[in-house]
């Protein structure tokens, strides 16, 4: 891990990240001010973010899952699968996907459309990164934390190859 970690180019410490993941679980909590949303993560990248998120979202809430995949490696694959449904019923309810990272908004668009079809009250999404510059799907992203440029990010969730997940930042591989 030592070697691994000299590799690494802190980009987003974990104040840093506290800071901005804070900000934006108050203005959920103000936005959701008497309703009861059901938060939906992301599966695996985003449950560092999703588990700091919900915790400083200070209204009732319910909280769920889902599974994404669209990447092997570095690079994307192209066709997204979602490996796992959430379990509880979307009809109705006010909804908020929390994800990783908005990049090429193939995920994003994938996991929204399957909600809709469920018959939703409303769908917003909250995202921890947003790269607008990789964008092949017209996303928008109704609370981001951090716009970043076009890197390959690690750390707080982020994977290379499952590496990194743990770490308590965000950083670039050198
Ligand atoms: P999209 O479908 O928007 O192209 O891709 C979204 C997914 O790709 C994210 O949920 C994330 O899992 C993965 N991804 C995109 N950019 C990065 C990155 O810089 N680092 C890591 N670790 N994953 C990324
Ligand atoms: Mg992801």
């Amino acid at each position: 891990m030592e070697i691994e970690r000299e590799q690494l180019q802190v980009l987003f410490t974990r104040e840093q990240l506290a800071q901005k993941v804070s900000c934006t679980a108050k203005r959920i909590t103000e936005d959701y001010n008497g309703k009861n949303p059901l938060i939906i993560g992301v599966l695996n990248g985003a449950f560092m973010f999703f588990a700091d998120l919900v915790r400083e979202v200070d209204i009732p809430c319910e909280v769920d899952f889902v599974r994404a995949e669209s990447y092997s490696g570095k690079f994307s694959i192209g066709e997204v699968t979602l490996s796992l449904k959430g379990k509880l019923p979307v009809c109705g309810r006010d909804i908020i996907i929390v994800e990783d990272i908005l990049d090429t908004g193939r995920t994003l668009n994938k996991i929204r459309e399957e909600i809709l079809k469920d018959s939703p009250k409303s769908v917003k999404t909250a995202v921890l990164f947003d790269k607008p510059s990789r964008r092949t799907v017209d996303f928008k992203a109704d609370y981001i934390c951090f716009e970043i440029p076009d890197l390959f990010v690690v750390g707080y969730g982020l994977d290379c190859d499952e590496k990194y997940r743990n770490l308590p930042f965000v950083a670039v591989k050198k």
